[in-house]
């Protein structure tokens, strides 16, 4: 409403608004495409929600590669617990600091108060370090490089949003223990290279890599290296991952010590490094459209739907028959096809339902299709059809797999970077962020300035931040001033509201 204070609360759920010819403004939200899609169901409490196995799946594939990849890297899984005693949350002063509002507590078992209250990990740094500091002891037991998959609690404030901002959430924690700073700035970049590829090839989301400010950096840590994803239709970037060093901070408070080949003592640097069930939510916000879901290819776990489309008379069991037939070649040439008989809805009904859901390629046959020995494909992102004869399905079916998943991330590209704007100025600036822009601006990196440009833009919409400095920075004239502060610039960093 215009001129109204307060945002309300499903603001964060806007996914698209439309104004309509009589003046009515039509808003998409993304609680709507998730619960319909069968992704999640709410749940009563505020800000848990349920996967269900279609977003659970999407989970999975993601899971297999990364843990694949970690593994090739000599990083082992193993699990610790959910709770953490206060005395050793609370060690390292940054990190608590940073988390403790979020922090939720057991204060209770049945009836009786607990002698000492409980937390539940927010992430797992001061979880394991105890343990790293029994461990290590010479530089033999270096490196040390741990991962585990687990849940996490974050009790946040903000309004929740299904997978973007949730109160538990799924992720992988990596965390581990070098003996030089080297090798711990390689792995960080490591790590962030193959958290660019979940984004761009597996979700299809372009994302930037580079640096947090010192602002926005994890609490107690170093430095922050991140993916920086956007969502174009509501203008907002959003933290798609973070690979940190944490320097020796939490070596120093857990006392992570080795015996190096000199004999001399030294203290580890370290990593942590997580992505979370956020990755499945940027997807839906980038690629969904108003029918619904869009599932890249790679991460769908129905890759393709067959309809039976036996109109009267026809024949029904001979079109039946080439519907399993033709699932049976594609599960054995390694998609992930299922065919729908259910015979209590129409083949319309089931148009829209595996639309909703996001299919990727849908394949009708019908009595005309039974005939010509062929198969209708039709893409779920563009609706383009093809008629692909039996005799070729299945590379007829990768070609247009293929096609999908790369036209998802050309057309997610292009419609980002026309989201990129570039100021040199502040009135630029805020013109480009009512215009809900990614902004790239000429910054003095200043933590205060970073403060002032926040309080300066707060409103109903929520402030801007920096969302990252890009690795990849164009060129910096000698005598560029700050956008905000008018003193001499040191980077190009992006700007924008964010989830
Ligand atoms: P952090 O340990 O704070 O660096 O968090 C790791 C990653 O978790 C961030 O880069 C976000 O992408 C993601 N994340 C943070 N908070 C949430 C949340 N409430 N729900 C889902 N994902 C989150």
């Amino acid at each position: 409403e215009e001129g109204s204070k307060k945002r309300p609360a499903w603001v964060s759920l806007i996914r698209k608004t439309k104004t309509l010819e009589n003046g009515t403004l039509r808003v998409f939200l993304v609680a709507k495409v998730v619960v319909n899609g069968e992704m999640i169901e709410y749940y009563d409490i505020s800000g848990c929600y349920i996967l269900r196995p279609w977003a659970m799946s999407i989970w999975e594939i993601m899971q297999t590669f990364f843990d694949a990849e970690i593994k090739k890297m000599k990083i082992k899984n193993c699990y610790f617990p959910l709770f953490v005693s206060s005395g050793v949350l609370q060690k390292e002063k940054d990190h608590i600091e940073g988390f403790a509002p979020e922090v939720a507590w057991v204060t209770k078992s049945g009836e009786s108060e607990l002698e000492m209250p409980i937390a539940i990990r927010p992430t797992s740094e001061t979880v394991m370090y105890p343990y790293f500091s029994k461990w290590i002891r010479g530089h033999r037991d270096l490196p040390l490089r741990l991962n585990q998959w687990c849940n996490v609690v974050r009790w946040e404030f903000s309004n929740p949003t299904p997978f973007i901002r949730s109160r538990e959430f799924l992720w992988q924690e990596g965390h581990t223990a070098f003996a030089t700073k080297e090798e711990a700035d390689t792995e960080v970049l490591e790590i962030l290279e193959l958290y660019r590829r979940i984004y761009e090839e597996f979700l299809a989301v372009p994302v930037i890599k580079g640096k947090k400010s010192e602002h926005e950096k994890f609490a107690g840590g170093l430095y922050t290296t991140t993916v920086e994803a956007f969502v174009p239709n509501t203008g907002r970037g959003v933290q798609g991952a973070t690979s940190h060093c944490l320097g020796q901070n939490f070596a120093k408070m857990f006392e992570i010590n080795f015996e190096n080949e000199k004999g001399e003592k030294c203290m580890v640097w370290q990593n942590s490094w997580a992505y979370t069930t956020r990755t499945i939510g940027v997807m839906v916000m980038v690629h969904g459209d108003d029918k619904g879901l869009v599932l890249p290819p790679k991460v769908a776990s129905v890759q393709v739907i067959v309809i039976p489309v036996p109109y009267k008379d026809a024949n029904t069991q001979g079109i039946f028959d080439a519907c399993a037939a033709t699932v049976k070649t594609l599960n054995e040439a390694g998609f992930r096809a299922e065919a729908d008989y259910r015979d209590n809805y129409s083949p319309g009904w089931k148009y829209s339902h595996w639309e909703m859901k996001g299919v990727p390629l849908r394949i009708e046959i019908g009595p005309k299709d039974l005939a010509n020995n062929q198969v209708r494909a039709v893409r779920r992102d563009n609706s383009a059809k093809s008629d692909i004869q039996m005799a070729s399905l299945v590379e007829g079916v990768k070609e247009m797999l293929d096609n999908v998943q790369q036209s998802l991330f050309d057309a997610a590209k292009q419609k980002r970077d026309a989201c990129i704007q570039v100021v040199n100025t502040w009135e630029e600036f805020a013109e480009a962020l009512g215009q809900k822009k990614m902004i790239l601006a000429p910054w003095c990196d200043e933590e205060e300035v970073e403060k002032d440009v926040k309080a300066r833009t707060k409103g109903e919409m929520g402030a801007a931040k920096s969302l990252c400095t890009p690795f990849d920075q164009p060129e910096l004239p000698e005598g560029t001033l700050c956008f905000a502060s008018g003193t001499p610039a040191k980077k190009w960093t992006y700007w924008g509201r964010s989830y």
